[in-house]
């Protein structure tokens, strides 16, 4: 059951790509994102083996070694993953929407030094706007860029930074000092090796815990002047222009858990028994999973669809919102469901459903809560009736 609702427009090489990692995400990511949720261990331990496979860089440009595959090829890896490793797929999700604003915004030198390598342990990226005070109100950011004579010396805080504890490269979103309101927000693109940026890890998550999650600090950490990305003030644009398209990768993700819940809950209402027969003989049981399996597939059809507009370079912000939405909230519907078909059993860890439920939890908040994805379909709605 992948996301691929047809072969149209995708090639062989594609096709046998996601095969390939639905076949290593469950043989070689589940066992360890089982352990990674008891240890908080990090999935940063196989990114190199990611690497070579060709999952760091499955959107950048051929020219510089990458995939460059379509979005929807995009969206069905980071479903395959998430369906064994929801942690793998966030921290490929996050590190792949860096890879893309640095290709679009970016310069040639830009490009070479980063992009060349973007499949190497030493380019991980993170996307560093979230702050204490800036969560949906995102334009609330209080990190300042003070201009010198080569570049900005950049100091603030950023919080719940996804890949935090290890990436290299953070695209963040900063205030010029003494620019004019309208004009003062800008994006950035920071070398984590630069001396001034420390980070810590952000412990007891209620779920993705083998995802690093790190509050960053910048003490007068120095850019060049060619490391702002786009023009002065247009740092919110790049920042929710790419936030929109990453947000069909965490809309795969929310459908890949969904889909382990499903196979899960099917397996277990099949064999298990009490009076007398499976309990998925009973109606209230198939109820839970048949509703499960329509609501799996109005998402999958939403990401679809969003992807394709993306690859048709026909993206408005409403579908991409459309498919996060539903997806993540009904992921979380549908692992509630497999918990409770599960019973006690369900409730304990050695059970898959317990960490699943968990998982899923995160996918209405981060890139945008829910409530910010209805804000933005209703805006879309009000526009086009004029
Ligand atoms: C595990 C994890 C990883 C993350 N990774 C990253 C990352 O890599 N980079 C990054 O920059 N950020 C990251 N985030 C931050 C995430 O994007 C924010 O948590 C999210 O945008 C919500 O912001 P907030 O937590 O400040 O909540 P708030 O914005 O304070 O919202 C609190 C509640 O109020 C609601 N609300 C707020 N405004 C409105 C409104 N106008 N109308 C109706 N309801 C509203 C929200 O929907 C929510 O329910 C991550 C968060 C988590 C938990």
């Amino acid at each position: 059951m992948s996301l691929v609702p047809d072969t149209d427009g995708l090639s062989e090489d594609h096709l046998l790509l996601i095969e390939t990692v639905a076949d290593f995400a469950k043989k070689e990511l589940l066992p360890l994102d089982r352990a990674w949720d008891q240890s908080e261990g990090t999935v940063y331990d196989v990114l190199p083996q990611l690497g070579e496979m060709g999952l760091m860089t499955l959107c950048v440009p051929e020219a510089y070694g990458g995939l460059e595959c379509p979005y929807r090829v995009y969206a069905a890896i980071a479903h395959e993953l998430a369906k064994w490793s929801p942690s793998t797929s966030v921290t490929v999700a996050v590190h792949s929407m860096v890879g893309r604003i640095i290709h679009k915004y970016g310069n040639a030198a830009i490009h070479d030094m980063c992009l060349s390598g973007w499949s190497d342990v030493r380019h991980f990226g993170a996307f560093a706007l979230s702050e204490a005070g800036a969560g949906s109100d995102a334009a609330a950011v209080k990190t300042m860029a003070v201009e010198s004579d080569d570049g900005y010396r950049i100091s603030g805080e950023k919080m719940w930074i996804t890949n935090g504890m290890h990436a290299r490269w953070f695209l963040t979103l900063a205030r010029l000092q003494g620019a004019p309101d309208g004009e003062s927000l800008c994006a950035f693109l920071i070398d984590g090796d630069d001396p001034g940026l420390q980070r810590s890890q952000i412990h007891g998550k209620l779920g993705i815990r083998g995802s690093e999650t790190a509050v960053i600090h910048l003490d007068q950490v120095f850019v060049p002047k060619d490391r702002l990305l786009g023009d002065r003030g247009e740092g919110l644009k790049v920042c929710l222009s790419s936030l929109n398209e990453g947000r069909i990768g965490i809309a795969a993700q929310a459908c890949g858990i969904a889909e382990a819940c499903l196979e899960e809950m099917t397996s277990y209402a099949s064999h298990r028994e009490q009076f007398g027969k499976p309990i998925g003989k009973f109606q209230a049981i198939g109820d839970m999973l048949a509703d499960s399996a329509v609501e799996l597939e109005a998402s999958k059809n939403l990401i679809w669809r969003a992807a394709t507009t993306v690859d048709l370079g026909q993206s408005d912000r409403s579908e991409c919102s459309m498919a996060k939405l539903y997806a993540s909230e009904s992921a979380n519907r549908i692992a509630y469901r497999a918990v409770q078909v599960h019973g006690g059993s369900g409730f304990v860890h050695e059970c898959r459903v317990e960490q699943l439920f968990r998982d899923a939890r995160v996918t209405p908040i981060y890139e945008g809560t829910s409530e910010v994805q209805r804000m933005v379909i209703a805006a879309c709605l009000a526009k086009k009736a004029g």
